[in-house]
Protein backbone atom coordinates (compact mmCIF):
# COMPACT_ATOMS: atom_id res chain seq x y z
CA UNK A 1 0.00 0.00 0.00
CA UNK A 2 1.67 3.25 -0.66
CA UNK A 3 2.90 5.53 1.86
CA UNK A 4 0.95 8.63 2.40
CA UNK A 5 1.31 10.32 5.59
CA UNK A 6 3.71 13.41 4.41
CA UNK A 7 7.55 13.21 5.22
CA UNK A 8 7.50 17.43 5.69
CA UNK A 9 4.58 19.78 6.38
CA UNK A 10 6.29 22.22 4.26
CA UNK A 11 8.19 21.38 0.96
CA UNK A 12 10.11 24.33 -0.53
CA UNK A 13 11.99 24.62 -3.87
CA UNK A 14 14.12 27.10 -4.59
CA UNK A 15 17.01 28.68 -2.65
CA UNK A 16 17.16 31.94 -3.93
CA UNK A 17 15.93 35.05 -1.67
CA UNK A 18 12.60 33.96 -1.48
CA UNK A 19 13.16 30.66 -0.91
CA UNK A 20 15.67 31.06 1.79
CA UNK A 21 12.63 33.59 3.61
CA UNK A 22 10.19 30.68 2.94
CA UNK A 23 11.92 28.50 5.17
CA UNK A 24 12.96 30.66 7.79
CA UNK A 25 9.25 31.87 8.41
CA UNK A 26 8.24 28.08 7.50
CA UNK A 27 10.53 26.46 10.40
CA UNK A 28 9.61 29.26 12.79
CA UNK A 29 6.26 28.87 12.31
CA UNK A 30 6.81 25.23 13.61
CA UNK A 31 6.64 23.36 10.34
CA UNK A 32 8.82 20.48 9.28
CA UNK A 33 10.71 21.55 6.05
CA UNK A 34 12.82 20.86 3.33
CA UNK A 35 13.84 23.18 0.60
CA UNK A 36 15.34 21.20 -2.77
CA UNK A 37 17.70 23.36 -4.80
CA UNK A 38 18.91 22.14 -8.61
CA UNK A 39 21.69 24.40 -7.95
CA UNK A 40 24.92 23.45 -5.77
CA UNK A 41 24.50 26.44 -3.68
CA UNK A 42 22.46 28.70 -2.20
CA UNK A 43 21.26 32.16 -3.70
CA UNK A 44 19.25 31.53 -6.72
CA UNK A 45 19.99 34.39 -9.58
CA UNK A 46 22.93 35.31 -7.36
CA UNK A 47 24.15 31.60 -7.90
CA UNK A 48 23.49 31.50 -11.20
CA UNK A 49 24.32 35.33 -12.58
CA UNK A 50 27.78 35.18 -11.87
CA UNK A 51 28.84 36.93 -15.38
CA UNK A 52 31.36 39.62 -15.26
CA UNK A 53 29.27 42.43 -14.18
CA UNK A 54 26.42 41.34 -12.35
CA UNK A 55 25.31 43.35 -9.58
CA UNK A 56 21.96 44.87 -7.74
CA UNK A 57 19.82 47.81 -9.31
CA UNK A 58 18.36 47.58 -6.35
CA UNK A 59 20.12 49.60 -3.14
CA UNK A 60 21.98 46.38 -1.49
CA UNK A 61 20.53 47.49 2.21
CA UNK A 62 16.92 47.69 0.90
CA UNK A 63 17.17 44.49 -1.27
CA UNK A 64 18.36 42.32 2.04
CA UNK A 65 16.10 40.94 4.34
CA UNK A 66 14.44 43.07 6.79
CA UNK A 67 13.25 40.23 9.17
CA UNK A 68 15.98 40.81 11.80
CA UNK A 69 17.73 43.63 13.00
CA UNK A 70 20.87 42.14 14.13
CA UNK A 71 20.92 40.87 10.45
CA UNK A 72 20.80 44.32 9.00
CA UNK A 73 23.13 45.92 11.75
CA UNK A 74 25.84 42.92 11.06
CA UNK A 75 26.39 42.86 7.59
CA UNK A 76 28.37 45.64 5.63
CA UNK A 77 27.41 46.23 2.45
CA UNK A 78 30.29 47.77 0.93
CA UNK A 79 28.58 49.30 -1.89
CA UNK A 80 25.01 50.83 -2.59
CA UNK A 81 24.48 48.51 -5.25
CA UNK A 82 26.26 45.53 -4.55
CA UNK A 83 28.30 43.31 -7.39
CA UNK A 84 27.08 39.40 -7.40
CA UNK A 85 29.99 37.88 -5.38
CA UNK A 86 28.66 40.24 -2.19
CA UNK A 87 24.83 39.28 -2.54
CA UNK A 88 25.94 35.66 -2.64
CA UNK A 89 27.82 35.62 0.38
CA UNK A 90 25.23 37.43 2.04
CA UNK A 91 22.67 35.12 1.37
CA UNK A 92 25.04 32.51 2.61
CA UNK A 93 26.21 34.11 5.61
CA UNK A 94 21.95 34.57 6.24
CA UNK A 95 21.84 30.57 5.62
CA UNK A 96 24.25 30.04 8.47
CA UNK A 97 23.27 32.45 10.72
CA UNK A 98 19.68 31.09 10.95
CA UNK A 99 21.42 27.38 10.51
CA UNK A 100 19.40 27.07 7.57
CA UNK A 101 21.42 25.05 5.03
CA UNK A 102 20.46 21.67 7.43
CA UNK A 103 17.42 21.56 5.69
CA UNK A 104 18.49 22.00 1.93
CA UNK A 105 19.17 20.08 -0.88
CA UNK A 106 21.17 20.89 -3.53
CA UNK A 107 21.89 19.75 -6.81
CA UNK A 108 18.34 18.20 -6.41
CA UNK A 109 16.02 19.47 -9.34
CA UNK A 110 12.18 18.67 -9.20
CA UNK A 111 10.84 16.92 -12.07
CA UNK A 112 7.83 15.75 -10.98
CA UNK A 113 5.15 16.93 -8.35
CA UNK A 114 1.89 14.97 -8.07
CA UNK A 115 -1.09 15.58 -5.97
CA UNK A 116 -2.74 12.92 -4.39
CA UNK A 117 -6.37 13.52 -3.18
CA UNK A 118 -6.64 10.62 -1.28
CA UNK A 119 -4.60 11.80 1.07
CA UNK A 120 -4.06 15.13 0.67
CA UNK A 121 -0.51 15.60 -0.41
CA UNK A 122 2.26 15.86 -3.32
CA UNK A 123 4.52 13.52 -4.35
CA UNK A 124 7.59 15.30 -5.54
CA UNK A 125 10.25 13.59 -7.50
CA UNK A 126 13.55 14.98 -8.14
CA UNK A 127 16.56 14.60 -10.52
CA UNK A 128 18.10 11.52 -8.36
CA UNK A 129 15.32 9.66 -8.79
CA UNK A 130 14.25 10.30 -4.81
CA UNK A 131 10.83 11.13 -3.63
CA UNK A 132 9.55 13.19 -1.21
CA UNK A 133 5.47 13.69 0.43
CA UNK A 134 4.99 16.81 1.61
CA UNK A 135 1.89 18.67 2.72
CA UNK A 136 1.82 21.44 1.39
CA UNK A 137 4.34 22.41 -1.91
CA UNK A 138 5.89 26.01 -2.34
CA UNK A 139 7.71 26.69 -5.44
CA UNK A 140 10.06 29.67 -5.10
CA UNK A 141 11.76 28.85 -8.18
CA UNK A 142 11.48 32.49 -9.74
CA UNK A 143 10.62 34.65 -12.55
CA UNK A 144 13.75 34.59 -14.08
CA UNK A 145 15.36 31.46 -13.85
CA UNK A 146 15.22 29.74 -17.05
CA UNK A 147 17.56 31.06 -19.20
CA UNK A 148 16.41 31.61 -23.22
CA UNK A 149 19.08 30.99 -25.95
CA UNK A 150 17.29 31.80 -29.17
CA UNK A 151 17.35 28.61 -31.40
CA UNK A 152 20.16 30.00 -33.89
CA UNK A 153 21.25 27.00 -36.33
CA UNK A 154 24.61 26.29 -35.74
CA UNK A 155 25.05 26.99 -31.76
CA UNK A 156 26.63 23.47 -31.13
CA UNK A 157 28.94 23.39 -33.82
CA UNK A 158 31.10 26.68 -32.20
CA UNK A 159 34.28 25.78 -31.58
CA UNK A 160 35.28 28.57 -28.72
CA UNK A 161 33.72 29.08 -25.54
CA UNK A 162 29.94 30.23 -25.65
CA UNK A 163 28.04 30.83 -22.02
CA UNK A 164 24.47 31.96 -21.30
CA UNK A 165 24.69 35.30 -18.70
CA UNK A 166 22.28 32.92 -16.72
CA UNK A 167 24.05 29.81 -16.66
CA UNK A 168 27.64 31.52 -16.08
CA UNK A 169 30.18 29.02 -14.51
CA UNK A 170 31.62 28.78 -11.32
CA UNK A 171 34.95 28.94 -13.30
CA UNK A 172 36.55 32.08 -14.31
CA UNK A 173 36.50 32.82 -17.96
CA UNK A 174 39.54 34.29 -19.23
CA UNK A 175 38.57 36.88 -21.35
CA UNK A 176 42.33 38.83 -21.93
CA UNK A 177 42.86 38.94 -25.52
CA UNK A 178 39.84 37.43 -26.75
CA UNK A 179 37.68 38.21 -29.22
CA UNK A 180 34.06 38.79 -27.88
CA UNK A 181 30.44 38.32 -29.15
CA UNK A 182 27.75 39.68 -26.39
CA UNK A 183 24.54 38.72 -28.23
CA UNK A 184 21.62 40.79 -26.21
CA UNK A 185 21.45 44.54 -24.87
CA UNK A 186 19.22 44.12 -22.07
CA UNK A 187 20.38 44.14 -18.32
CA UNK A 188 22.35 41.62 -18.35
CA UNK A 189 24.09 42.49 -21.82
CA UNK A 190 24.66 46.11 -20.91
CA UNK A 191 26.66 44.83 -17.38
CA UNK A 192 29.12 42.82 -19.76
CA UNK A 193 30.35 45.43 -22.21
CA UNK A 194 31.73 47.96 -19.94
CA UNK A 195 33.34 45.03 -17.27
CA UNK A 196 35.04 43.15 -19.79
CA UNK A 197 36.77 45.84 -21.85
CA UNK A 198 40.07 46.23 -20.61
CA UNK A 199 40.66 42.81 -20.89
CA UNK A 200 39.52 42.12 -24.49
CA UNK A 201 40.94 42.45 -27.84
CA UNK A 202 37.78 43.56 -29.20
CA UNK A 203 33.73 43.26 -28.34
CA UNK A 204 30.73 43.01 -31.12
CA UNK A 205 27.45 43.77 -29.64
CA UNK A 206 24.96 42.12 -30.94
CA UNK A 207 21.69 44.44 -30.55
CA UNK A 208 18.11 43.04 -31.72
CA UNK A 209 16.25 46.26 -29.36
CA UNK A 210 17.98 48.89 -28.26
CA UNK A 211 17.29 49.76 -24.11
CA UNK A 212 16.48 52.80 -22.75
CA UNK A 213 19.86 52.89 -20.40
CA UNK A 214 20.75 55.19 -17.94
CA UNK A 215 23.56 55.25 -15.39
CA UNK A 216 23.39 53.46 -12.38
CA UNK A 217 25.25 55.99 -10.14
CA UNK A 218 27.10 53.21 -7.91
CA UNK A 219 29.50 54.01 -5.32
CA UNK A 220 31.21 52.68 -2.04
CA UNK A 221 28.75 53.24 0.91
CA UNK A 222 30.40 55.60 3.40
CA UNK A 223 31.31 55.11 6.91
CA UNK A 224 29.06 57.71 7.65
CA UNK A 225 26.25 56.43 5.72
CA UNK A 226 26.77 52.89 7.56
CA UNK A 227 26.48 54.62 10.77
CA UNK A 228 23.20 56.61 9.24
CA UNK A 229 21.66 53.41 8.35
CA UNK A 230 22.12 51.89 10.88
CA UNK A 231 20.74 54.19 13.17
CA UNK A 232 17.82 54.43 10.86
CA UNK A 233 16.88 51.01 10.46
CA UNK A 234 13.23 50.93 11.79
CA UNK A 235 12.70 54.14 9.88
CA UNK A 236 14.15 52.42 6.78
CA UNK A 237 12.22 49.09 7.70
CA UNK A 238 8.91 51.42 7.87
CA UNK A 239 9.29 52.85 4.49
CA UNK A 240 10.09 49.60 2.45
CA UNK A 241 7.35 47.98 4.21
CA UNK A 242 4.80 50.70 3.25
CA UNK A 243 6.00 51.61 -0.41
CA UNK A 244 4.34 50.56 -3.04
CA UNK A 245 7.90 49.63 -5.32
CA UNK A 246 9.48 48.20 -2.59
CA UNK A 247 12.36 50.70 -2.76
CA UNK A 248 12.71 53.49 -0.61
CA UNK A 249 13.18 56.56 -3.28
CA UNK A 250 10.99 59.62 -2.64
CA UNK A 251 8.05 59.58 -4.45
CA UNK A 252 7.39 62.40 -6.65
CA UNK A 253 3.49 63.14 -6.69
CA UNK A 254 4.18 66.07 -9.28
CA UNK A 255 2.42 65.15 -12.94
CA UNK A 256 4.48 66.14 -15.38
CA UNK A 257 2.10 67.80 -17.44
CA UNK A 258 1.73 70.77 -14.50
CA UNK A 259 5.69 71.49 -14.73
CA UNK A 260 7.15 73.80 -16.56
CA UNK A 261 9.20 73.11 -19.43
CA UNK A 262 12.58 74.72 -17.26
CA UNK A 263 11.08 72.42 -14.09
CA UNK A 264 10.85 69.19 -16.19
CA UNK A 265 14.57 69.83 -17.53
CA UNK A 266 15.94 70.38 -13.82
CA UNK A 267 14.14 67.48 -12.49
CA UNK A 268 15.45 65.08 -15.90
CA UNK A 269 19.14 66.25 -14.85
CA UNK A 270 18.53 65.42 -11.47
CA UNK A 271 17.39 62.01 -12.19
CA UNK A 272 20.13 61.47 -14.35
CA UNK A 273 22.06 61.55 -11.51
CA UNK A 274 20.22 59.53 -9.29
CA UNK A 275 20.69 56.32 -8.30
CA UNK A 276 19.19 53.44 -10.04
CA UNK A 277 15.04 53.01 -10.24
CA UNK A 278 15.10 56.53 -8.95
CA UNK A 279 14.32 57.50 -12.59
CA UNK A 280 11.57 55.63 -12.73
CA UNK A 281 9.84 55.80 -8.97
CA UNK A 282 11.19 59.69 -8.51
CA UNK A 283 10.13 60.59 -12.00
CA UNK A 284 6.72 62.32 -12.72
CA UNK A 285 3.84 60.59 -11.58
CA UNK A 286 2.39 60.48 -15.19
CA UNK A 287 6.04 59.34 -16.47
CA UNK A 288 3.99 55.89 -17.70
CA UNK A 289 0.52 57.41 -18.44
CA UNK A 290 1.42 60.70 -20.61
CA UNK A 291 3.21 60.37 -23.75
CA UNK A 292 4.26 64.02 -23.71
CA UNK A 293 6.12 63.73 -20.34
CA UNK A 294 7.34 60.33 -21.57
CA UNK A 295 9.02 61.04 -24.78
CA UNK A 296 9.87 64.44 -23.25
CA UNK A 297 12.21 62.10 -20.81
CA UNK A 298 13.25 60.12 -23.52
CA UNK A 299 14.72 62.85 -25.73
CA UNK A 300 16.52 64.03 -22.85
CA UNK A 301 18.26 60.44 -22.33
CA UNK A 302 18.44 60.11 -25.79
CA UNK A 303 20.63 63.88 -25.77
CA UNK A 304 22.95 62.61 -23.04
CA UNK A 305 23.42 59.13 -25.41
CA UNK A 306 24.75 61.42 -28.63
CA UNK A 307 26.48 63.31 -25.93
CA UNK A 308 28.50 60.38 -24.92
CA UNK A 309 28.92 58.46 -27.77
CA UNK A 310 30.87 60.20 -30.75
CA UNK A 311 29.78 57.89 -33.28
CA UNK A 312 26.78 59.01 -34.58
CA UNK A 313 25.38 56.31 -36.29
CA UNK A 314 26.32 54.34 -33.52
CA UNK A 315 24.40 56.65 -31.34
CA UNK A 316 21.39 56.83 -33.10
CA UNK A 317 21.21 52.65 -33.24
CA UNK A 318 21.32 52.85 -29.12
CA UNK A 319 18.52 55.12 -28.96
CA UNK A 320 15.34 53.17 -28.71
CA UNK A 321 12.75 54.35 -31.32
CA UNK A 322 10.15 51.37 -30.96
CA UNK A 323 9.30 52.00 -27.37
CA UNK A 324 9.05 54.95 -24.23
CA UNK A 325 11.05 54.58 -20.97
CA UNK A 326 9.12 51.58 -19.20
CA UNK A 327 8.01 49.70 -21.89
CA UNK A 328 10.44 47.16 -21.30
CA UNK A 329 12.54 47.14 -17.72
CA UNK A 330 14.86 49.78 -18.09
CA UNK A 331 18.60 48.71 -17.22
CA UNK A 332 20.84 50.40 -15.25
CA UNK A 333 24.53 51.35 -16.55
CA UNK A 334 27.96 52.06 -15.87
CA UNK A 335 29.78 52.99 -18.54
CA UNK A 336 28.21 50.72 -21.27
CA UNK A 337 27.72 54.05 -23.74
CA UNK A 338 31.23 55.22 -23.44
CA UNK A 339 32.20 51.76 -24.29
CA UNK A 340 31.50 52.22 -27.88
CA UNK A 341 33.68 54.82 -28.41
CA UNK A 342 36.51 52.26 -27.85
CA UNK A 343 37.92 51.53 -30.89
CA UNK A 344 37.94 47.67 -29.51
CA UNK A 345 33.76 48.13 -29.60
CA UNK A 346 31.47 47.49 -32.39
CA UNK A 347 27.94 47.37 -32.83
CA UNK A 348 25.99 45.18 -34.99
CA UNK A 349 22.20 45.99 -35.63
CA UNK A 350 20.21 43.06 -36.13
CA UNK A 351 17.50 44.90 -37.61
CA UNK A 352 19.48 45.67 -40.46
CA UNK A 353 21.33 42.43 -40.73
CA UNK A 354 19.95 39.30 -38.80
CA UNK A 355 22.01 36.37 -37.56
CA UNK A 356 21.44 33.58 -40.05
CA UNK A 357 23.52 30.83 -37.92
CA UNK A 358 26.75 30.09 -35.49
CA UNK A 359 29.83 28.65 -37.56
CA UNK A 360 32.52 26.64 -35.94
CA UNK A 361 34.53 29.90 -35.85
CA UNK A 362 31.89 32.82 -35.14
CA UNK A 363 28.90 34.71 -35.92
CA UNK A 364 27.24 35.21 -39.72
CA UNK A 365 24.70 37.39 -40.10
CA UNK A 366 23.56 38.71 -43.54
CA UNK A 367 25.89 40.83 -43.62
CA UNK A 368 28.79 38.04 -43.53
CA UNK A 369 30.96 36.19 -40.58
CA UNK A 370 32.40 38.24 -37.58
CA UNK A 371 34.89 35.41 -35.91
CA UNK A 372 34.90 35.23 -32.17
CA UNK A 373 36.86 32.98 -29.14
CA UNK A 374 33.99 33.51 -27.08
CA UNK A 375 30.17 34.04 -27.31
CA UNK A 376 28.47 35.71 -24.17
CA UNK A 377 24.57 35.02 -24.72
CA UNK A 378 22.68 37.80 -22.62
CA UNK A 379 19.38 36.59 -24.48
CA UNK A 380 17.20 36.69 -21.17
CA UNK A 381 15.12 34.19 -19.69
CA UNK A 382 11.57 32.50 -20.00
CA UNK A 383 9.80 34.95 -17.80
CA UNK A 384 7.17 34.15 -15.20
CA UNK A 385 5.95 30.76 -16.04
CA UNK A 386 9.29 29.19 -17.40
CA UNK A 387 10.34 27.41 -14.06
CA UNK A 388 6.82 26.19 -13.15
CA UNK A 389 6.14 24.72 -16.45
CA UNK A 390 9.35 22.68 -16.20
CA UNK A 391 8.41 21.25 -12.79
CA UNK A 392 5.89 18.34 -14.40
CA UNK A 393 3.13 19.34 -11.69
CA UNK A 394 0.01 17.72 -11.83
CA UNK A 395 -2.77 18.54 -9.69
CA UNK A 396 -6.11 16.86 -8.99
CA UNK A 397 -7.87 14.92 -11.55
CA UNK A 398 -4.21 14.23 -13.60
CA UNK A 399 -4.98 18.18 -14.59
CA UNK A 400 -0.99 19.07 -16.12
CA UNK A 401 -0.60 22.73 -14.64
CA UNK A 402 1.05 23.50 -18.35
CA UNK A 403 -2.27 22.60 -19.26
CA UNK A 404 -4.02 25.01 -16.84
CA UNK A 405 -1.88 27.67 -17.74
CA UNK A 406 -1.99 26.80 -21.99
CA UNK A 407 -3.21 30.13 -22.54
CA UNK A 408 -0.89 31.73 -20.01
CA UNK A 409 -1.68 31.83 -15.69
CA UNK A 410 -4.56 32.57 -13.63
CA UNK A 411 -3.73 33.12 -10.35
CA UNK A 412 -5.15 33.93 -6.82
CA UNK A 413 -2.86 36.77 -5.22
CA UNK A 414 -0.16 35.29 -7.99
CA UNK A 415 0.13 32.61 -5.41
CA UNK A 416 -1.81 29.89 -6.12
CA UNK A 417 -4.27 28.56 -8.67
CA UNK A 418 -7.41 25.91 -8.95
CA UNK A 419 -7.10 22.31 -9.19
CA UNK A 420 -4.08 22.45 -7.44
CA UNK A 421 -4.57 22.42 -3.89
CA UNK A 422 -1.61 22.83 -1.40
CA UNK A 423 0.46 24.25 -3.66
CA UNK A 424 1.67 27.87 -3.38
CA UNK A 425 4.39 29.75 -5.83
CA UNK A 426 5.76 33.53 -4.33
CA UNK A 427 7.50 35.47 -6.61
CA UNK A 428 6.20 33.59 -9.62
CA UNK A 429 3.53 34.75 -12.14
CA UNK A 430 1.61 37.90 -11.11
CA UNK A 431 4.12 39.25 -8.98
CA UNK A 432 4.86 42.65 -8.84
CA UNK A 433 7.59 44.43 -10.77
CA UNK A 434 9.85 46.63 -8.45
CA UNK A 435 12.23 45.37 -5.45
CA UNK A 436 11.99 42.23 -5.64
CA UNK A 437 12.49 40.55 -2.42
CA UNK A 438 9.82 43.26 -0.59
CA UNK A 439 7.21 42.29 -2.83
CA UNK A 440 8.41 38.35 -2.27
CA UNK A 441 8.34 38.86 1.35
CA UNK A 442 5.01 40.23 1.39
CA UNK A 443 3.85 36.89 -0.37
CA UNK A 444 5.72 34.53 1.86
CA UNK A 445 3.82 36.33 5.00
CA UNK A 446 0.57 36.18 3.22
CA UNK A 447 0.94 32.55 2.07
CA UNK A 448 2.72 31.15 5.97
CA UNK A 449 -0.48 33.17 7.58
CA UNK A 450 -2.85 31.36 5.56
CA UNK A 451 -1.34 27.67 6.70
CA UNK A 452 -1.39 28.72 9.90
CA UNK A 453 -4.88 29.54 9.55
CA UNK A 454 -5.11 25.97 8.01
CA UNK A 455 -3.24 24.50 11.05
CA UNK A 456 -4.75 26.86 13.84
CA UNK A 457 -8.79 25.45 12.54
CA UNK A 458 -7.47 21.38 11.78
CA UNK A 459 -7.54 21.55 8.13
CA UNK A 460 -5.19 19.91 5.64
CA UNK A 461 -5.78 21.04 1.98
CA UNK A 462 -6.26 24.80 1.17
CA UNK A 463 -7.96 25.24 -2.49
CA UNK A 464 -8.94 28.76 -3.74
CA UNK A 465 -12.21 29.46 -4.72
CA UNK A 466 -13.19 29.60 -8.56
CA UNK A 467 -14.72 33.35 -7.83
CA UNK A 468 -11.30 34.51 -5.43
CA UNK A 469 -8.80 33.35 -8.92
CA UNK A 470 -10.82 35.26 -11.28
CA UNK A 471 -11.50 37.99 -9.36
CA UNK A 472 -7.90 38.19 -8.90
CA UNK A 473 -7.02 37.30 -12.66
CA UNK A 474 -9.64 39.77 -14.24
CA UNK A 475 -7.85 42.77 -12.20
CA UNK A 476 -4.47 41.61 -13.39
CA UNK A 477 -5.78 41.31 -17.06
CA UNK A 478 -7.69 44.76 -17.33
CA UNK A 479 -4.69 46.04 -15.65
CA UNK A 480 -2.29 44.86 -18.53
CA UNK A 481 -5.04 46.09 -21.12
CA UNK A 482 -4.17 49.71 -20.00
CA UNK A 483 -0.71 49.73 -18.50
CA UNK A 484 2.41 50.91 -20.64
CA UNK A 485 5.42 48.94 -18.19
CA UNK A 486 7.06 46.33 -19.58
CA UNK A 487 4.62 46.00 -22.58
CA UNK A 488 7.03 45.01 -24.87
CA UNK A 489 9.29 41.98 -24.66
CA UNK A 490 9.78 39.43 -21.57
CA UNK A 491 6.89 40.42 -19.24
CA UNK A 492 4.07 39.53 -22.19
CA UNK A 493 6.50 36.31 -23.11
CA UNK A 494 6.98 37.91 -26.33
CA UNK A 495 10.80 36.66 -26.51
CA UNK A 496 9.80 33.09 -26.23
CA UNK A 497 8.63 31.42 -29.45
CA UNK A 498 5.12 30.25 -29.39
CA UNK A 499 4.34 31.47 -25.59
CA UNK A 500 1.17 33.15 -25.02
CA UNK A 501 1.02 36.15 -25.16
CA UNK A 502 -0.16 37.17 -21.49
CA UNK A 503 0.96 39.81 -19.14
CA UNK A 504 2.99 38.33 -16.45
CA UNK A 505 3.23 40.44 -13.67
CA UNK A 506 0.26 42.06 -11.07
CA UNK A 507 -0.96 45.14 -12.44
CA UNK A 508 -2.01 46.02 -9.36
CA UNK A 509 1.35 45.94 -7.78
CA UNK A 510 1.81 46.01 -4.31
CA UNK A 511 -1.44 47.92 -3.36
CA UNK A 512 -4.11 45.44 -4.65
CA UNK A 513 -1.72 42.18 -2.92
CA UNK A 514 -1.82 44.04 0.37
CA UNK A 515 -5.59 44.97 -0.18
CA UNK A 516 -6.92 42.11 -1.16
CA UNK A 517 -5.01 39.81 1.25
CA UNK A 518 -6.17 42.22 4.29
CA UNK A 519 -9.84 41.56 2.73
CA UNK A 520 -9.37 37.36 3.20
CA UNK A 521 -7.87 38.06 6.77
CA UNK A 522 -11.24 40.04 7.76
CA UNK A 523 -13.06 37.39 5.42
CA UNK A 524 -11.57 34.77 7.47
CA UNK A 525 -10.26 32.69 4.89
CA UNK A 526 -13.59 32.56 2.35
CA UNK A 527 -11.46 32.84 -0.64
CA UNK A 528 -10.62 29.28 -0.27
CA UNK A 529 -11.95 25.95 0.09
CA UNK A 530 -10.10 24.22 3.54
CA UNK A 531 -10.64 20.29 4.46
CA UNK A 532 -9.22 17.48 5.95
CA UNK A 533 -7.52 15.21 4.23
CA UNK A 534 -10.43 12.45 3.02
CA UNK A 535 -8.71 10.05 5.50
CA UNK A 536 -10.21 12.82 8.34
CA UNK A 537 -13.40 13.63 8.12
CA UNK A 538 -14.61 17.32 8.34
CA UNK A 539 -15.27 20.10 5.40
CA UNK A 540 -15.96 24.01 5.31
C1 LIG B 1 20.87 39.34 -13.48
C2 LIG B 1 19.69 39.69 -12.64
C3 LIG B 1 19.73 40.80 -11.83
C4 LIG B 1 18.63 41.12 -11.04
N1 LIG B 1 18.70 42.23 -10.25
C5 LIG B 1 17.65 42.53 -9.46
C6 LIG B 1 17.68 43.68 -8.60
O1 LIG B 1 18.66 44.41 -8.53
N2 LIG B 1 16.59 43.94 -7.84
C7 LIG B 1 15.49 43.16 -7.87
O2 LIG B 1 14.54 43.43 -7.15
N3 LIG B 1 15.43 42.07 -8.66
C8 LIG B 1 16.47 41.74 -9.44
N4 LIG B 1 16.42 40.63 -10.24
C9 LIG B 1 15.24 39.76 -10.17
C10 LIG B 1 15.58 38.55 -9.27
O3 LIG B 1 15.26 37.40 -9.96
C11 LIG B 1 14.88 38.65 -7.93
O4 LIG B 1 15.35 39.81 -7.27
C12 LIG B 1 15.12 37.50 -6.96
O5 LIG B 1 16.42 37.02 -7.06
C13 LIG B 1 14.13 36.40 -7.14
O6 LIG B 1 14.36 35.49 -6.12
P1 LIG B 1 13.58 34.12 -6.05
O7 LIG B 1 14.08 33.43 -4.85
O8 LIG B 1 12.13 34.37 -6.16
O9 LIG B 1 14.00 33.35 -7.39
P2 LIG B 1 15.44 32.92 -7.88
O10 LIG B 1 16.48 33.76 -7.27
O11 LIG B 1 15.36 32.88 -9.36
O12 LIG B 1 15.61 31.44 -7.31
C14 LIG B 1 14.87 30.37 -7.82
C15 LIG B 1 15.64 29.09 -7.59
O13 LIG B 1 14.79 28.00 -7.88
C16 LIG B 1 15.57 26.97 -8.44
N5 LIG B 1 14.71 26.09 -9.21
C17 LIG B 1 13.91 26.41 -10.25
N6 LIG B 1 13.27 25.31 -10.70
C18 LIG B 1 13.68 24.28 -9.93
C19 LIG B 1 13.37 22.89 -9.89
N7 LIG B 1 12.50 22.32 -10.75
N8 LIG B 1 13.97 22.13 -8.95
C20 LIG B 1 14.84 22.67 -8.05
N9 LIG B 1 15.17 23.98 -8.05
C21 LIG B 1 14.59 24.78 -8.97
C22 LIG B 1 16.56 27.70 -9.31
O14 LIG B 1 17.70 26.89 -9.53
C23 LIG B 1 16.85 28.94 -8.49
O15 LIG B 1 18.01 28.78 -7.73
C24 LIG B 1 17.48 40.30 -11.06
C25 LIG B 1 17.45 39.19 -11.90
C26 LIG B 1 18.53 38.88 -12.69
C27 LIG B 1 18.46 37.66 -13.56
Amino acid sequence: MQRSTPDVDVLIVGAGITGIYQLHRARESGFSVRLLEAGSGVGGTWYWNRYPGARFDSESYTYGYLFSEELFEEWVWEEHFAGQPEIERYLNHVVDRFDLRRHMRFDTRVTAAVWDDASGTWLVTTSDGTECRARFLVAATGVLSVPYTPDIPGRDDFRGVQHHTGLWPKESVDFVGKRVAVVGTSSSGVQVVPTILDDVASITVYQRTANWCTPLNNRPITPEEQAQLRAGFEDLRETLNTSLSGFAHPVNVQSGADASPAERRALFEQLWNSPGFMKLTSNYSDLLFNEVVNDEWCAFIAEQIRGIVHDPDTAERLIPKDHGFGGKRPPFVIGYFEAFNDPKVSLVDLRDTAIVRVTEAGIETTDGVREFDIIVWATGFDFGTGALSRMGIIGRDGLALTDHWADGPSTFLGLQTRGFPNFFFPGGPHAAAGNNPRYNGDMVDILTDTLLYARDHGFDVIEVTVESEERWTRMVDKGAAVTTFGTVGQYTGSNIPGKPRRYLLNTGGRLKLREISAQVVADDYHAYEMSKAPTRPGKR
